[in-house]
């Protein structure tokens, strides 16, 4: 007997057919789809890196810390223009004038830009700056605009509600398919559970990866920011993440220079430039390591 509205894996080829991997395999025929946002490719043997601030502060700090990330070896840049905050009395995001700053930093480095859209209005305006539209955890069952981006065309980086179970989050991101774009990267960025807010934000839960990987061709990565929200753990958090199999990982920088001003948002979780290299380092070494296992075992 089922409890009406209580879903498991098995339901996800009726909830989510479109991104099943029990209904279809990826298009192409490949392990994993390939989502490409400009030259960067999500779901390839090299995890992808976006690296930047939590929200574009202003011209100087947003410019700063994507020449930073960009020295540091990260292929893409993120940002909030539009920050989800729990006060509204709180910095909200720069809105248009932070999208235009993104653009900017975007130009100059030669990253793409992946920043939120909160509001299904804004949708298109966010489209024109921005190369990936992030949705985030707050908003994951938004579900008119999930299928405003999946009108858009755009890629989509659709993180993880943070009490959401894997067929919700597949769920939702089936709402952008259906509008025919199948551009779309998942995050694992923490759920709630009990110890979250007592040594860290969140909890990563590094098993959701290998079970989305069974579950959808669909490329997925973790934000260790979000999921642990504090700097120190993110070094290892990031790691351990490649280890599960993540595709990518979606990291806040902030630099540490001296008069460099601390963040408004989120700054306990912001890891220096220099540690971002060591993460890129290792996912390098490690690429290389599995490219020639697998070059030995051929
Ligand atoms: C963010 O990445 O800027 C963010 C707000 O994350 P989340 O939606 O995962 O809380
Ligand atoms: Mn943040």
């Amino acid at each position: 007997m089922s409890i009406a509205g209580n879903v498991g894996l098995s339901d996800l080829p009726r909830i989510c057919p479109l991104i099943s991997r029990r209904v279809q395999s990826s298009p192409g025929g490949t392990e994993t789809r390939i989502v490409a946002v400009g030259a960067v490719r999500f779901g390839d043997v090299r995890p992808v890196v976006i690296a930047g601030p939590c929200a574009v502060e202003s011209r100087e700090q947003t410019l700063a810390v994507a020449r930073a990330v960009k020295a540091a070896g990260a292929d893409m840049l993120r940002g909030g223009a539009f920050k989800p905050r729990t006060s509204p009395h709180d910095f909200q995001g720069l809105g248009v004038e932070g999208l235009q700053i993104l653009r900017e930093a975007s130009r100059e480095t030669g990253l793409p830009v992946v920043t939120e859209v909160m509001d299904p209005r804004l949708v298109e305006t966010v489209s024109e700056y921005a190369d990936m539209l992030q949705i985030g955890s707050r908003n994951m069952q938004n579900y008119p605009l999930l299928i405003e981006a999946g009108k858009s065309g755009k890629p989509v980086l659709l993180k993880r509600g943070m009490a959401a179970s894997l067929c919700e989050w597949l769920g939702a991101a089936e709402y952008v398919a259906k509008e025919g774009n199948l551009e779309i990267v998942l995050c694992e960025r923490g759920i709630k559970a009990f110890p979250a807010g007592e040594y860290s934000r969140n909890v990563l839960d590094l098993n959701v990866i290998p079970a989305v990987k069974n579950e959808t061709f669909l490329p997925v990565i973790v934000d260790p920011s979000h999921a642990t929200g504090v700097a120190s753990m993110v070094e290892t958090a990031s790691c351990a993440a490649i280890e599960f199999g993540s595709h990518g990982l979606i990291i806040e920088v902030a630099c540490d220079h001296a008069g460099a001003a601390k963040p408004k948002c989120d700054a306990a979780q912001a890891i220096n430039p220099a540690t971002l290299r060591k993460i890129v380092n290792f996912i390098e070494t490690r690429t290389e390591h599995t490219a020639l296992r697998k070059a030995h075992a051929v």
